[in-house]
């Protein structure tokens, strides 16, 4: 018997068809590119088949409220990459497999850590861009610096951020536990919210920065307007695709490390 109560044939069957009109939506509605597309299908699969339906409906709830509040407060925000992906979701993908071969608990409590960080990043962003006001930057909140660009923070944006994670945190606590586990539940919000703030805080250090030789414009990508452009600060190899692969690492440990030895 499955977690829903079917039989074993039957839950197959109904995991294929999830995972088929996932992949038609989410390629319909061009939220990720080809080689996107194949990363989280990979990613989808690993979640739904071994670790099961509680964290890919997690992961689902992620990937939609996320996509849902770029196009819908922000008016898009590009289309994901392959990078993108399994910067957001190899973590959750191993630890979701780990969790579901093993039955171990910490594998379980990484995953909702991962996906939290990930989740409280995505509502600050989004939230902050919405509502707008001046970012200041995380490392030195005297120095205002560009929207959109990695590292600068706003109120609402950590406001924002932090309410995503409370949310994310009890919705998994209580789909997991039936009842709400304060313990499990202040584990995932608190790693979820230090994950986030490690985030922005490596965005504005380590995270490779360029100024545009052409519109003059601060900018994440060593390319722009067609040009090579000048290396300002921050480490060249790393870019916002590995900010978020540390971040989500980080989110997870957190939440197995708040869970055994603080709360
Ligand atoms: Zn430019």
């Amino acid at each position: 018997m499955s977690e829903l109560g079917l039989d074993p044939s039957t839950d197959i069957i109904l995991k294929l068809v999830v995972i088929l009109i996932v992949s038609i939506l989410s390629l319909r509605m061009r939220f990720i590119d080809f080689y996107g597309f194949i990363a989280s299908l990979a990613i989808g699969v690993s979640v739904l088949f071994l670790g099961g339906w509680k964290l890919f409906i997690l992961l689902l709830l992620f990937l939609t409220v996320g996509s849902l509040l770029t196009k819908v407060l922000n008016g898009g925000g590009g289309i994901r990459g392959w990078k993108n992906v399994v910067a957001n979701g190899l973590w959750a993908a191993l630890s979701a497999s780990l969790y579901g071969v093993t039955g171990d608990k910490s594998a379980l409590i990484f995953y909702l850590g991962a996906l939290n960080s990930m989740f409280s990043d995505t509502l600050s962003t989004e939230v902050g861009m919405y509502i707008g006001g001046r970012p200041r930057l995380i490392v030195k909140p005297w120095v205002e610096t560009s929207k959109g660009l990695s590292g600068g923070v706003t109120v609402h944006g950590i406001l924002g951020g932090i309410t995503g994670a409370l949310i994310f945190a009890y919705l998994s606590s209580y789909l997991f536990n039936g009842s709400l586990d304060s313990r499990l539940t202040a584990s995932i919000a608190g790693a979820g919210i230090l994950a986030n703030v490690l985030d922005s805080f490596l965005g504005a250090s380590i995270q490779g920065k360029y100024e545009c030789s052409v519109c003059g414009r601060v900018v994440e990508d060593s390319l722009h307007c067609g040009e090579v452009a000048r290396h300002l600060s921050g480490l060249k190899y790393i870019d916002n695709h590995k900010v978020n692969f540390i971040s989500s690492f980080v989110g997870g440990g957190l939440a197995v490390l708040l869970y055994t030895h603080i709360f």
